[in-house]
């Protein structure tokens, strides 16, 4: 983990002045991190019978499609409004910096899936909080939730539902 960590830049003031940020940017670029993560997430979800990951976009997609991959599982794009192709549902929530949608397609989750919804930063938590009620409107056999970094003095956790079961490889 520390190999990960060492390879996460700290931006100061991005995207707006008071927002540290937590750029992947520099771990993703690198074979081994990028290695190391997907490993380090499919090993908590490896007997899980996991069927779809749902990657939020655009940060989300990276982590959730080396998660799907090691899973084998499929992946499922949650995107920006007006996105996606086909019909879709839609959900508007608050985050750290300013207001958001979110849209999903309505044929993307069955009532057979075990899904695990993938972000690359928990921090608020409004945005995964959006995305655990889209998911959970169409009626899985089960949801999981993860990150690769939790921003712990955010208290994200405590916007998502009581019975969510969550994950993170790197807590700040
Ligand atoms: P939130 O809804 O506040 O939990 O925000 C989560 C989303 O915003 C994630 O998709 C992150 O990509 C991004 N984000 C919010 N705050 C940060 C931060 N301090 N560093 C990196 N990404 C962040």
């Amino acid at each position: 983990m520390e190999y990960i960590k060492k390879r996460i830049r700290d931006i100061q003031d991005f995207p707006t002045k008071g927002i540290l940020f937590k750029d992947l940017t520099t771990a993703f670029k690198d074979p081994r991190a990028l290695h190391i993560i997907g490993w380090d997430l499919g090993q908590l979800y490896r007997d899980k019978g996991v069927t779809k990951v749902v990657g939020i976009e655009s940060r989300g997609f990276v982590g959730g499609s080396i998660l799907a991959f090691e899973l084998g599982a499929g992946f499922v794009p949650c995107r920006k409004p007006g996105k996606l192709p086909a019909d879709v549902i839609t959900q508007t929530y608050e985050k750290e910096y300013g207001t958001d949608t979110i849209e999903i397609h309505k044929d993307a989750i069955t009532e057979d899936d075990i899904v695990v919804i993938h972000d690359d930063v928990l921090a608020t938590g409004g945005t995964m909080a959006a995305a655990y009620e889209l998911i959970k409107s169409m009626n899985p056999k089960k949801i999981y939730v993860n990150f690769i970094i939790e921003l712990t003095a955010l208290g994200g956790r405590d916007r998502l539902p009581k019975d969510a079961e969550i994950t993170s490889l790197i807590s700040y």
